[in-house]
């Protein structure tokens, strides 16, 4: 049996995720194989210890941190065996790098994709600016090696049942990643667990052939209107994204690229294409819907898409700069809703009342609107109205998180859209799974 680091130095490297909630563990164990993986699971079950997995730990709301127990790092797991056929803890750009070396696509492309692990990116049904036309990582994972928390380790597919009672819900019809799938086999149970079903040690995905080309273009609006119009259309025309900056983040992006123009907002899209760029097509499109159409910034090379990745991926870090410098915590909204009730989500978006940038999927109307306290009584204020409006999101038929996951920050919110039923169903899968409770614990919802 491997036998687990408990030294203290070592471990604290692994108390923490993105989100900064700071947990503790007793010990820690770095398998590098599928049998480590479910040794550890049975000596864990049988002493009844708590096991968190731990990943990249680029999750934001706490699921990849442990409160007690022991941690199961996938670190070690790290092969990729064959073009579709990769180990849990591959970072998932080192992934994609490899296929697309090949001709190949893996579409899956959260924004932390090079720092995040292909596993953890299945077990949080992670999705990207890409989801728009691809979807979230699900339909792009066939099979899953996994290790329940039986410590039975198997592979599973579409055809595997579920030996669990699933509980029956319907989820939101938009973009998310709220509590347990409704599926019946095993596969998709596992897929956006969080880790509260098993550790997914190695997949095996769907590839599609790499695009030939791709144009992509950031484009300017004076006003919400004509950028909605715009928006409307444009989701018609077979984009692969279309990613939203509003005024405020903007002005953080001039910060870094001075020739940024001011205006009311930006979208981004990317078009894949087989012969000549659209361009003709879509500039009419833009002056048709009144764009600043001479300002757009267009790119049709890898390394001019890459710079303004580099302009997008600035945004969160200058977001970020802005928290430490004023010494509080960031307030980060996930929330999807209905294409029809986008307008009117923007607007509550726009009445409140502390420095705030709004960006992100605006193709899936999700959006992430940072709440930029400057103090810890802005900070109380900013938690309070993410209260509001995420109880907005649901009554408008969204949900709390279009792509983070529950993990442990976002517990009280997921008992915004799910009724008591649903939980006491989700506890009766999880106790059947897992009697003793001890993959997760308190990840997602608790045992009562
Ligand atoms: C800057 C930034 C940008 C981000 N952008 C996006 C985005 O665009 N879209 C998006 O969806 N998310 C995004 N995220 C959130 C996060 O990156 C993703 O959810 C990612 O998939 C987590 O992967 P990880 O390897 O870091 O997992 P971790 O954070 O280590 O773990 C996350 C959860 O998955 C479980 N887990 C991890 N690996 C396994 C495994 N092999 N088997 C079973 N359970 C496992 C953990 O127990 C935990 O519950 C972002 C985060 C950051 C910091």
């Amino acid at each position: 049996m491997l036998a687990p680091i408990t030294d203290p130095a070592i471990l604290e490297g692994y108390l923490r995720d993105a989100s900064n909630l700071a947990g503790n563990a007793e010990m820690l164990f770095r398998p590098r194989a599928a049998e480590e993986v479910a040794e550890v699971m049975s000596w864990c079950q049988s002493r009844a210890v708590p096991v968190t997995v731990t990943a990249k730990r680029t999750s934001t709301t706490g699921a990849s941190v442990p409160m007690g127990g022991a941690l199961l790092s996938t670190e070690l797991l790290a092969t990729v065996h064959g073009l579709d056929d990769v180990d849990g803890g591959v970072i998932l750009a080192d992934y994609q790098g490899e296929v697309e070396r090949h001709g190949l696509f893996f579409p899956p492309d959260p924004t932390s994709r090079h720092d995040c692990s292909v596993g953890g990116a299945v077990a949080c049904n992670a999705s990207g600016a890409r989801t728009f036309k691809y979807g979230p990582t699900r339909p792009w994972i066939e099979a899953a090696e996994v290790v329940f928390p039986s410590s039975e380790l198997r592979w599973v597919d579409r055809a595997t049942p579920s030996p669990w009672p699933v509980p029956r819900w319907t989820e939101p019809r938009v973009k998310t990643a709220a509590g347990l799938y409704p599926a019946g086999n095993l596969l998709d149970l596992v897929i956006g667990s969080e880790g509260l079903l098993g550790v997914v040690t190695r997949v095996r995905t769907r590839l599609l052939p790499l695009p030939r080309h791709v144009l992509t273009f950031l484009a300017f609006f004076p006003t919400r209107s004509s950028m909605l119009s715009f928006l409307g259309e444009a989701r018609g025309a077979g984009p692969r994204c279309i990613e939203y900056f509003d005024r405020g983040s903007l002005a953080l992006i001039r910060g870094r690229v001075p020739e940024v123009p001011a205006a009311d907002s930006a979208l981004m899209l990317e078009v894949e294409h087989e012969g000549e760029a659209p361009l003709e097509e879509w500039y009419e499109r833009l002056v048709r819907h009144d764009a600043i159409a001479d300002d757009t910034i267009v790119v049709e090379d890898e390394g001019g898409r890459a710079k303004l990745h580099a302009v997008r991926h600035a945004l969160p870090a200058a977001v970020n700069e802005i928290i430490v410098r004023n010494g509080v915590q960031k307030v980060g909204t996930d929330f999807a809703v209905p294409h029809e009730r986008l307008a009117e989500m923007l607007e509550l978006y726009d009445r409140v009342r502390l420095p705030t940038a709004c960006f992100g999927h605006i193709g899936d109307s999700h959006l992430h609107l940072n709440i930029l306290p400057a103090n810890t009584e802005e900070l109380a204020q900013g938690r309070a109205t993410y209260l509001e409006l995420a109880r907005a999101a649901v009554a408008m038929g969204g949900t709390v998180s279009g792509e983070h996951g529950i993990g442990r920050l976002k517990k009280a919110h997921l008992a915004l859209m799910a009724p008591p039923e649903l939980f006491e169903a989700w506890r009766a899968l999880k106790r059947a799974a897992d009697p003793a409770w001890i993959c997760g614990r308190g990840v997602m919802f608790d045992p009562a």
